[in-house]
């Protein structure tokens, strides 16, 4: 791998995206600002309108905890348009990443704190789930099951000594049993991947995160929401007014707030400088794929994680107008830096990795090989990477008032509710793992670089 470069200064989030498929039917509120003016000043500030932003806004201002903030004046500001970040432009999978991690987070943190994880994680699937139902939206949700792909013989092997492990720690019944393990005898026939020599499938679900998003935003602003998009925050500082703690600076001017939860994800480092190298933005890419509609390919109603050789992670959903999401394609551009790491720019394809998805079907699903399956839409995405590998949750240290909320998904995160409401993270249902902390800020690790 060539050298990372970490000096290359936080940014803000860059005009003319690539235009992501979820994207490619806007809703009225996509540009929306619910007044003219900024208001001077609010109680509660969120930054951000994806996962972590809008579902902060809906959990204060509609969820059951609203409760406990009634009449508190809630402000959403948005750099560019309304969920046009990471959470416009994933693959659109709710799948819990927590088998593979397990083994890792037991040895690390003990089986406790690892059990807590894997269920704050699992929660996840339940609680989408629940509010879709709930509120009623409309955005293809749907539960499935989900493969997890080896086509490497070592590396399956791991994974299955791994689970068997597992099992011996005596991880959660709950956990473990929804976990199911085919060995390579029956994978290839088991997946329709072709080389596959070993495969898990657990409980996932895939959405249109776009659409579920913008409902929910839809109906925090019936219950107050003030949203502001196209509205980036270039500054904070502690404020000398009454009114509140912290004063936001942006282009349209400034506004004073108690509490300020920063969504930002990768771009958290630009306005909290603690959290560079901490929280790093990196480039991702993703694709759709349809058939001409006389081609009727296998059916494909699982999605799937896909390791593949030389260090794809691939990620799959299909879709129910027979289309097929795919991402991932780090074996074209992983060793290659400065295509992915530390950069905000999501307006242009990863170069390498422009024509990973071509023949994408094609070459990996046993019977796709006449499909005619082509690349529709193709396009980029910020993520932030902890530099630990774990999320960032709670309030900043040494800024108080200041909450960060990076790298969970959106709902089942009643925590952070109750550390607005003045509860410790510790009297909260969060992972302390997760915790942000003053040692996490100052440590030296970073998987990224292997550190
Ligand atoms: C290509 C790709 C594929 C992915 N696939 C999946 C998947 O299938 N499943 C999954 O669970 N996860 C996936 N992810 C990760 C997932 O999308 C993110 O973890 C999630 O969207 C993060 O949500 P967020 O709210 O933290 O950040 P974002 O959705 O990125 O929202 C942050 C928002 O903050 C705004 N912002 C930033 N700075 C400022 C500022 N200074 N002022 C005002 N606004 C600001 C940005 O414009 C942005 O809208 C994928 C990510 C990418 C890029």
């Amino acid at each position: 791998m060539r050298s990372i470069q970490t000096d290359q200064q936080p940014m803000l989030p860059v005009p003319h995206a690539t235009t992501p498929f979820w994207r490619t039917d806007l809703d009225e509120l996509d540009g929306h600002r619910s007044t003219a003016d900024l208001p001077a000043e609010c109680d509660i500030l969120i930054i951000g309108s994806g996962y972590a932003g809008i579902a902060a806004s809906y959990h204060l201002l509609v969820g059951e905890e609203s409760k406990a903030f009634a009449g508190k004046k809630v402000v959403l500001l948005e750099a560019r348009q309304a969920c046009s970040g990471a959470t416009g432009r994933n693959g659109g999978h709710v799948r819990p990443s927590v088998y593979s991690r397990l083994p890792r987070y037991i040895e690390e943190y003990g089986l406790e704190a690892a059990e807590q994880f894997a269920q704050f994680e699992l929660d996840h699937v339940n609680a989408f789930a629940d509010l879709v139902k709930r509120e009623g939206i409309e955005c293809d949700f749907e539960f499935t099951r989900s493969f997890d792909i080896y086509t490497d013989p070592e590396q399956a092997a791991v994974a299955k000594a791994n689970y068997l492990k597992l099992k011996e720690a005596g991880v959660a019944k709950s956990t473990i049993d929804d976990l199911e393990w085919t060995d390579a005898d029956r994978a290839e026939e088991v997946s329709g991947v072709r080389g596959c020599v070993g495969c898990f499938t657990f409980t996932a679900a895939s959405v249109w995160p776009y659409k579920l998003f913008l409902s929910l935003l839809k109906l925090t602003i019936q219950k107050g929401l003030n949203l502001q998009t196209h509205t980036p925050v270039t500054s904070i500082c502690p404020t000398a007014s009454p009114s509140g703690l912290w004063t936001a600076g942006t282009p349209r001017g400034p506004i004073s707030a108690k509490q300020i939860i920063f969504a930002t994800n990768g771009y958290t480092a630009f306005l909290l400088p603690e959290y560079a190298g901490k929280i790093v933005p990196c480039r991702g890419i993703c694709s759709r794929i349809t058939c001409p509609p006389s081609s009727h390919p296998p059916k494909i109603d699982k999605t799937y994680g896909l390791r593949l050789p030389k260090g794809s992670y691939d990620y799959l959903i299909p879709r129910k107008d027979g289309s097929i999401v795919v991402g991932g394609a780090r074996s074209a551009f992983f060793s290659d830096p400065s295509e992915w790491y530390n950069t905000v720019d999501d307006s242009t394809l990863i170069g390498s990795a422009a024509h990973y998805f071509d023949n994408y079907m094609q070459e990996h699903f046993i019977g796709w090989e006449d499909s005619g399956a082509k690349v529709e839409q193709i396009w980029t995405g910020i993520m932030g990477y902890n530099a630990d590998g774990l999320p960032s949750v709670g309030e900043v240290p040494g800024r108080e008032g200041c909450f960060v909320r990076r790298g969970l998904r959106g709902m089942g995160c009643r925590g952070l509710w109750g550390m607005l409401g003045g509860e410790a993270f510790e009297e909260t249902d969060v992972p302390g793992m997760f915790k942000t902390t003053r040692e996490r800020l100052e440590s030296e690790r970073d998987d990224l670089r292997g550190k």
